[in-house]
Formats: structure tokens, C-alpha cells, sequence
């Protein structure tokens, strides 16, 4: 799960971490009340959207010479100006995807002097099982040309999580960032107390771009991009409470309502399995037949008519569903209770795509028969392979 900007920056401050003092608004009033009650006279209005690269991003309705998603303000009339700009417009950036993020939240931050912006990041390593905080001189908005063009300016510092945050981690991190004095022992400091946040809240992504040295000599968290693990977020009630539902794909909300893991993918044949390997069996399946899935559903071992139902309504609602796979395994779940969940729900949607149906497992004939009887067009396949050439050659044919 992610949130948006301005709180991350709120739960890292519990933290004892440096912020630059902000409030967020929601419409222009609000953002210029936040105005007032920081000391100006520079401002940072930032549009809250859940992707990065705002700075750099446009808006589409402003055309391609307007300011984009981070502006500075210098007067309470410019915050006013760039709110009424950017609250309802869409910013599309280079995270966004071409359709871009409508604007409904910003965030009015106090103008910090930058003397030098570094990037810092924790994320879960899963290749060593380990923490690994990533740290490079060149922060800023262009760390993914140093990512790839310069990659030995990144360094990579992985803590055991056993053994926690020591004191040489907090060297090692400040040595990277190429910090003296004072600002490397705040830097210590700030890498422990982010490590601290990390474990705390189970974060799966904290990534700090940019954390600036500013001129009067402080360290401060300009920009941060926070992440949860979903499946620990039932231990924070109040990180979930941050959750902004309005800035996550629709259908993956619905889905995440019925239980249901749906990703949506950009191929043109929607898959309905059982269990997460045979649902990526199937989509390589797809794959090698010359298609490609349009999303990974799981709709898990319990699948009942009604998870049948909503998991078929949300693969059409995506348009660019052609067909429909449905791949089961009857084990918990007997075939002819599965068979009778598909027909019921394809009457209900009224099924306008050919839809392949490969049943393995308990009950496996009846639930055959059910399909057959069914009066309804479904193409019954004997195995995955027979599954996934079917489905090809029904969609191919209906082009
Ligand atoms: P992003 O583009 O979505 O990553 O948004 P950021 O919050 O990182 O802002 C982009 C850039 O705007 C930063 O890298 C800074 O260069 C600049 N910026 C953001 N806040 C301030 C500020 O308070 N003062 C100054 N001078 N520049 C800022
Ligand atoms: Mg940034």
C-alpha cells in the first residue's frame, strides 16, 4: 500500500526526523491558509498524487510550457494562483502512464534553501533476505539516468535485520553520501532513526530523493516515497487509515472487497484461476501460445459464486478483455460447485467474449456436464495447454 507524500513526512517526524514544516489542502482557500501559517516568503505548493517524478511532470490541460506537479512560490498570490492551477487538472508524469493522475490534494511545504540534494532509500531485499539502504551523492530528480548511466555512484548497504542497525551502518551510509562534520553525524543519526521507521511500520519501500543539505547547514527530508506491506498492515490500523483509495486502479480495489488478487496487465485475454503458481502457470501458458493475459487473478482456494461473479465482472470491465480463461483446480472446491458458480455468473454479466473453461479435480465430469448443459457458448479444454490454444484461436477468430 502506498500514501501520499505529506503523510509519510507526518509519520517520519514521530520519528524525530527533519521536515520542512507543510500542511496539506484541498482546495485553493485551504492552500493559502497553509501558506499563511508558514513563515514564507518562499513556498513549495506539491501536488499529492500516488507517483513520482511531479517536478518534472506537465499537466495535460495546461499545455506543455506550464510549471509542473512541484512548484515554488514566492508570495501568499502565487500559492493562490498555482492551487487553482493544479487542484482538478491532471499530472501526468513519468510514473503516471500516459493517462496521468488527477490532482485532488496538495501539499504547501515552507521553501528550503538547498545547498546539496542526495538520495536515500530502504527497501526489502529479498535476494539476501536482508534490509539494503541505498544511498548516492547525486539526488534529485534525474536518479534514474544516475541508476542507469552511472551506477557506480550508488552504493548499497545491507543490514541483517537479526542483528538490527549498528553504529557502522550510520558510517557507512554518511561515508556514501560524502558528508563532514556535523552533517555526517546527523546523518548517522537520521539513517538509524529511518531504519527504526522502516521495522516499526513494515514498510516494504522508503525512499528519500531528495534529502537535502540546506544552506544553513541542516539535513532535512525534502521528498519521500513510502510503502507497507499489505499483508502486516492489519498490526497498523492507523497506517491503514492513510490508505487513498481514489489513487489506486479502481478494479484492484473491487477485487481487494471480494478477497480476490487482481493485477491488471496490459495483454488482451482476462484469466480467472485458482491458487497464485497455477495462475502463473497459465499466464505463461498464454504467453507461449502467442497471447498475452491481461491480468493475474487468483480468486484463492474458497472460490464461491459470488467470488465467481465479482472476479468475472471485474476482468470485463477492463476493455481490453478479448476472451476469458478460467482455469481451476478442484481441490477444496469441488468442480460441479465451480461449474455451477461460472454458469450462473456468465448469465449474470451476460458473457459478450469466448470463454475457455479447463476444470481439473474432484467432481470433474459433473462439473463438465454442468458447463455443457449449460446452453451457454463455453469451450470446455481437457488441459492447460489444450486451455491456452483454444482461447488464442477463440479470440483470433472473433477479431
Ligand atoms: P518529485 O519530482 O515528485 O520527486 O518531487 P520532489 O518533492 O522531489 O521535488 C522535485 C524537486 O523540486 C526537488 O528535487 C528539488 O530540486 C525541488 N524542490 C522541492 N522542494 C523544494 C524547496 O523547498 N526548495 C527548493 N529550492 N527546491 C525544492
Ligand atoms: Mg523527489
Amino acid at each position: 500500500m502506498n500514501i501520499h507524500e505529506y503523510q509519510a513526512k507526518e509519520l517520519l517526524a514521530k520519528y524525530g526526523i527533519g521536515i520542512p514544516a507543510g500542511h496539506a489542502a484541498t482546495t485553493v482557500e485551504e492552500a493559502v491558509e497553509a501558506a499563511g501559517k508558514l513563515p514564507g516568503p518562499l513556498y513549495v505548493v506539491k501536488a499529492q498524487i500516488h507517483a513520482g517524478g511531479r517536478g518534472k511532470g506537465k499537466f495535460a490541460e495546461l499545455g506543455p510550457d506550464a510549471k509542473g506537479g512541484v512548484r515554488l512560490a514566492h508570495s501568499v498570490d502565487d500559492v493562490r494562483s498555482d492551487a487553482g492551477e493544479m487542484l482538478g487538472n491532471t499530472l501526468v508524469t513519468i510514473q503516471t502512464g500516459d493517462e496521468g493522475k488527477q490532482v485532488n490534494r496538495l501539499y504547501v511545504t515552507d521553501g528550503v534553501d538547498i545547498e546539496s540534494e542526495y538520495y536515500l532509500a530502504m527497501l526489502v531485499d529479498r535476494a539476501s533476505g536482508q534490509v539494503a539502504m541505498v544511498a548516492s551523492t547525486e539526488g534529485g530528480m534525474d536518479i534514474e539516468d544516475v541508476a542507469h548511466n552511472t551506477p557506480e555512484k550508488i552504493t548499497t548497504i545491507t543490514i541483517d535485520p537479526a542483528q538490527g542497525f549498528m553504529p557502522h551502518h550510520g558510517r557507512a551510509v554518511a561515508f556514501a553520501l560524502e558528508l563532514d562534520g556535523a552533517l555526517n553525524k546527523a546523518c548517522q543519526k537520521l539513517a538509524k532513526q529511518l531504519y527504526t521507521a522502516f521495522m516499526d511500520l513494515d514498510c516494504e519501500m522508503l525512499e528519500i530523493n531528495p534529502l537535502v543539505e540546506t544552506k544553513d547547514g541542516q539535513l532535512l527530508v525534502l521528498d519521500t516515497k513510502m510503502s507497507f506491506d499489505g499483508n502486516a498492515l492489519y498490526r497498523h490500523p492507523d497506517v491503514e487509515a492513510l490508505r487513498d483509495e481514489t489513487e489506486e486502479d479502481p478494479a484492484e480495489v473491487e477485487a481487494s472487497e471480494y478477497d480476490l488478487a487482481y493485477i491488471k496487465l496490459d495483454g488482451n485475454i482476462g484469466c480467472m484461476v485458482n491458487g497464485a503458481g497455477l495462475a502463473m502457470a497459465t499466464m505463461d501458458i498464454i504467453k507461449l501460445n502467442g497471447a498475452f493475459p491481461a491480468n493475474f487473478l487468483d480468486v484463492g482456494g474458497g472460490a464461491t459464486t459470488e467470488k465467481v461473479t465479482a472476479a468475472f465482472k471485474i476482468i470485463l470491465k477492463d476493455p481490453a478483455v478479448e476472451g476469458i480463461l478460467v482455469n481451476i483446480f478442484g481441490g477444496i472446491m469441488k468442480c460441479d460447485i465451480i461449474a455451477q458458480g461460472i454458469v450462473e455468473a456468465a448469465k449474470e454479466v451476460n458473457l459478450s467474449v469466448p470463454l475457455v473453461v479447463r476444470l481439473e479435480g474432484t467432481n470433474v465430469q459433473k462439473g463438465k456436464d454442468i458447463l455443457a448443459n449449460s446452453g451457454l457458448p463455453i469451450v470446455a479444454a481437457d488441459d492447460l495447454g489444450d486451455a491456452a490454444k483454444k482461447i488464442v484461436a477463440e479470440v483470433k477468430q472473433a477479431a
